[in-house]
């Protein structure tokens, strides 16, 4: 079978090889699934990996199979498999347990190991092939109604997990009743997070950096009930005389330097989600460190970090995503901007994420079969 590769390490070594088709059997306590692959999502962690950032090849290979946002077909269920058969639609989970306590225990987003194995990203091959086995244990189940849209489920999960964590810290509070958030960042991420702020009942307000008019992701932050406003016209301090500070701020822009203007646009008791990874060497100057201290300290602010995400953040995802469509049908079917059919057309979609502005793309993705 086909596959999307890289040489990782290597810059821009994207390429197709040639595998052998998995097999149930490959998972040996019966609980293997032999899955048919329908989409796979790419992203700015593709681009990354292909651009030689990070990516680490599964042990005995010299490649790693790319691909973690997917969607799939079960073709066959090993014999302890109850809860699957042939005819299922189905997401896969991206991290697989390593060793720490967190892992043993299905909290393997949690790890505190330094080598982690995810799927299409670190030591597993991903989904950006025809086929692939999985044990049954990390594949979630998609209604058929949302089968068209369910390839955003993956990086949703991201945010379910944020959304959660936040929920679990804010249990110190006894009573929390947030009004409004920020989302700064209206990439997919962003998008993803205005829409399920929304459904939360949040004010939702979506910050980024392009003008607003003939700006689809701002056509969608406001289609989802939330205001959307350019960084470049209204700074996030300036937004908090608009606004009023935020309860709950969520930040997914890839440019750290905003997150010092987040934690004092934040209400207090409220709270601040980091999820952008930043691995460059940016520093900032004039950081005005008493007043953010102090206020954090005073108003019993809180900021926390979130990535990854595990099984109980992809079965939320699956409500939302059907939530979406019950209460904004065809919003998340907006998003997807950019198909591509065939993994052969892989030059194409590295074409468009080098150049996701360029091609005013939200979310590009493989057709491998149809649905
Ligand atoms: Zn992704």
């Amino acid at each position: 079978m086909k596959a999307v590769a890289v040489k990782p390490k290597t810059q821009n070594s994207v390429h197709l090889v040639e595998m052998d088709k998995p097999s149930v059997s490959d998972i040996k306590d019966g609980r293997g699934v032999l899955v048919e692959v329908l989409r796979v999502g790419a992203c700015g962690t593709d681009r990354e990996i292909n651009n030689g950032e990070y990516g680490v090849a599964p042990p005995g290979f010299d490649f790693l199979v790319l691909g973690h946002e997917n969607l799939g077909r079960v073709v066959e269920v090993g014999e302890n498999v109850k809860e699957l058969r042939p005819g299922d639609y189905v997401v896969a989970t991206v991290r697989r347990p390593g060793t720490s306590i967190y892992d043993t225990i299905g909290e393997q987003d949690f790890t505190t190991d330094d080598e982690y194995f995810e799927r299409g990203i670190s030591r597993l091959h991903g989904y950006m092939a025809e086929f692939y086995s999985e044990s049954s244990d990390f594949l979630v189940k998609i209604p058929p109604k949302i089968v068209e849209i369910a390839i955003l489920l993956e990086p949703l999960s991201i945010i379910e997990k944020g959304l959660k964590q936040a929920s679990d810290i804010q249990e110190r509070l006894k009573i929390w009743h947030p009004k409004t958030a920020a989302v700064l960042g209206t990439g997919s991420v962003g998008l993803l997070a205005s829409m399920a702020l929304s459904l939360r009942g949040y004010e939702v307000h979506g910050f980024g950096r392009d003008k607003r008019e003939g700006y689809l992701n701002a056509e969608l932050v406001e289609a989802v009930g939330g205001t959307y406003d350019s960084t470049a016209e209204l700074t996030i301090p300036d937004s908090v005389k608009k606004y009023g500070e935020y309860d709950l701020i969520f930040e997914c822009t890839g440019y750290s330097p905003i997150v010092f203007d987040a934690m004092q646009a934040l209400n207090q008791n409220g709270v601040l989600i980091l999820s952008s990874v930043t691995g460059g060497s940016r520093t900032v100057d004039a950081v005005p460190a008493d007043k953010i201290n102090q206020q954090f300290v005073l108003g019993n602010r809180v900021m926390f970090g979130t990535v990854n995400a595990n099984r109980e953040h992809f079965e939320g995802g699956v409500k939302d995503l059907a939530l979406c469509e019950a209460m904004y049908a065809g919003w998340l079917g907006r998003m997807l901007t950019h198909k591509v059919e065939g993994l052969d057309n892989y030059a194409r979609v590295f074409e468009i994420l080098n150049n996701a502005g360029g091609f005013k793309a939200i979310k590009t993705y493989f057709e491998v079969s149809k649905i």
